[in-house]
C-alpha cells in the first residue's frame, strides 16, 4: 500500500492517551465556532502524537495543479503563505497523485522531497508522513507531519492517527465553507428580495397615478359625453380597473411579505363586510346568471379588525368563484360564530380545483391553468393576497375543492387578535 518502512506496537497506556486525545478532538469538532483555532489545535495533536517536529496542513488548487499551506504553526505562516507547492516532486504531489498515505524515512534519498519549502521556511526536514484530505472521495489536501524525533521512523498507528486527524481537519473546514456559502447564498437572496420590493413598491406607484387619471377622466367623459361612447369608456374603466387591481394585488402581497402591510384596526361588523362585498358583485353575477347568495344569519359577528383587508381578501374568493362557475351555477357566501372565531366560507359548484394543485392555490402566481393556455385573466396573486389579509389577523384560510364540483374557500379570524400582529396605524 504506501511506503511503510517500520510497525513498532505501543503499550497500552500509551495507546489509550493517544485515543483520548484523538476522541477528545472529536467531541469538541461540534462546538467549534471557527475552523482555524481548532486546525491549529489538530496539527499541535499530529506533532505531540506522532513525535514529530513539526506538521501542517495543504490544500490542492486542482485549477492550477498546486498545492498551498493552508495551516501551519504560527512561526512558519509568513515564510509559507505564499509557497505554491508543485505535484511533480513533492510528497504532497506524491500523495495527491496516488490518494495514498506516504511515509518517508530519510528525504535526503527521495526526489519526491520538495526542498525549496525548507529554504524558504529555514527547516530542514528528515522524515515525512502525508496523508491525503479526503472530501466525498476526491483528495482535496495533504496532512503532513514532519521529522519523527528520537531517531524513530512512523509507524502504521502514525498514519492511522493522522489519516483520522485529517479526516477532522476536513470536517471542520468544509463546514466552515458549506456555512460561509449558506451565508453568501442568503444574503444574495435577501438583495434579490429587496431589489424585487423595491421594483414592485417604485413600478405600483409610478403606475398607480396615471391609472388613477385615466379611471378619472374616463369616468368624467363617460358622465360628460352620455351613452353614445358608454360602450368605449366603459371598456376603458373596466380595463383600468383591471390594472388598477393587478397593482393593488401585487403591492399588497409583497407588503405583507416584506413586513411593511400594518393593520387598521376597528370594531367592525364582518357580517356587514361580507354584505357590502356581495353587493359590489351582484351585477357581474347576475351577467353570469349566477344566484351569489349570501348567509350571515342575524348576528353582526363583531371583532377587532381591519375591514378594508378583510374585505380585499372575501373579494379576491368571491370574484375567483364568480369567474370559476359555469353560467347558472351557484355561489354561497357563509359567515358564523364558531368558538373563538368567526368562520367565513365561499362555495361553488364551479370548475373546481385537481387535488395535486390544491396545495399550491395560496402560493403566489400559481394558477391552474397554464398561463399560455388559460381563459380567465389574473396573474395568480388573488389567493396570495387573500391568505396574507387573514394571516395579518392571525387567521387561517384553507381551500376544499373536488374536480368538475366546486369549491369551497375558508376562513377564520380570531375574535381575539394578539397585539403582536395587529398594529394601529
Ligand atoms: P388569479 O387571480 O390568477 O385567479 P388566484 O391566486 O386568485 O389567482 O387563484 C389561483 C388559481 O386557483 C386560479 O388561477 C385558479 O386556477 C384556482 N382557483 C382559485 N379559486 C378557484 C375557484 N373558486 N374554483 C376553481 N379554481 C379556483
Amino acid at each position: 500500500m504506501y511506503n511503510l518502512t517500520a510497525t513498532y506496537p505501543l503499550n497500552p497506556s500509551k495507546m489509550k492517551e493517544r485515543l483520548d486525545r484523538v476522541l477528545e478532538l472529536a467531541r469538541n469538532l461540534s462546538t467549534i465556532q471557527e475552523s482555524e483555532p481548532y486546525v491549529q489545535s489538530l496539527l499541535s495533536a499530529a506533532v505531540e502524537l506522532t513525535e514529530s517536529e513539526t506538521a501542517s496542513i495543504l490544500n490542492y488548487d486542482a485549477e492550477i495543479q498546486e498545492l498551498r499551506f493552508a495551516a501551519v504553526p504560527w512561526y512558519h505562516r509568513d515564510a509559507l503563505k505564499l509557497v505554491g507547492v508543485p505535484v511533480e516532486g513533492s510528497a504532497a504531489g506524491w500523495v495527491i497523485q496516488e490518494k495514498l498515505p506516504l511515509v518517508i524515512a530519510d528525504v535526503s534519498h527521495d526526489s519526491r522531497h520538495f526542498v525549496a519549502a525548507d529554504r524558504i521556511s529555514d527547516f530542514h526536514t528528515r522524515s515525512i508522513l502525508a496523508v491525503p484530505l479526503f472530501y466525498k472521495g476526491k483528495v482535496i489536501g495533504v496532512f503532513e507531519a514532519l521529522n519523527k524525533t528520537g531517531g524513530g521512523e512512523y509507524t502504521d498507528d502514525d498514519v492511522v492517527i493522522m489519516e483520522t486527524l485529517a479526516s477532522l481537519a476536513v470536517a471542520a473546514t468544509q463546514n466552515e465553507l458549506l456555512e460561509r456559502r449558506i451565508q453568501t447564498s442568503y444574503e444574495e437572496v435577501a438583495e434579490l428580495d429587496r431589489l424585487k420590493s423595491d421594483f414592485i413598491a417604485i413600478t405600483s406607484h409610478e403606475l398607480r397615478t396615471p391609472l388613477g387619471l385615466i379611471l378619472g377622466h374616463a369616468t368624467f367623459l363617460r358622465e360628460v359625453l352620455g351613452e353614445a361612447h358608454y360602450e368605449q369608456l366603459d371598456s376603458i374603466i373596466r380595463n383600468a380597473t383591471k390594472l388598477k387591481d393587478i397593482v393593488e394585488n401585487l403591492s399588497n402581497v409583497d407588503n405583507y411579505q416584506s413586513g411593511v402591510a400594518r393593520l387598521r384596526q376597528n370594531r367592525i361588523s364582518v357580517s356587514q363586510v361580507i354584505q357590502d362585498v356581495a353587493t359590489a358583485f351582484q351585477e357581474i353575477a347576475a351577467e353570469k346568471a349566477i344566484d351569489l347568495k349570501v348567509n350571515t344569519g342575524s348576528n353582526d359577528l363583531l371583532m377587532e379588525g381591519d375591514g378594508t383587508k378583510i374585505g380585499i381578501a372575501l373579494s379576491n374568493l368571491i370574484k375567483n368563484a364568480l369567474t370559476f362557475t359555469n353560467n347558472g351555477g351557484q355561489v354561497h357566501v357563509t359567515a358564523e360564530a364558531v368558538p373563538g372565531y368567526v368562520k367565513v366560507s365561499v362555495m361553488d359548484n364551479g370548475v373546481g380545483i385537481p387535488s395535486s394543485d390544491l396545495p399550491r392555490v395560496f402560493e403566489r402566481f400559481f394558477q391552474v391553468e397554464s398561463h399560455l393556455t388559460r381563459r380567465h385573466g389574473g396573474m395568480g396573486l388573488g389567493l396570495a393576497v387573500a391568505k396574507a389579509m387573514i394571516e395579518m389577523h392571525s387567521g387561517r384560510i384553507w381551500a376544499e375543492s373536488v374536480e368538475g364540483k366546486g369549491s369551497n374557500f375558508t376562513f377564520l379570524l380570531p375574535l381575539d387578535v394578539p397585539q403582536s400582529t395587529a398594529v394601529s396605524p
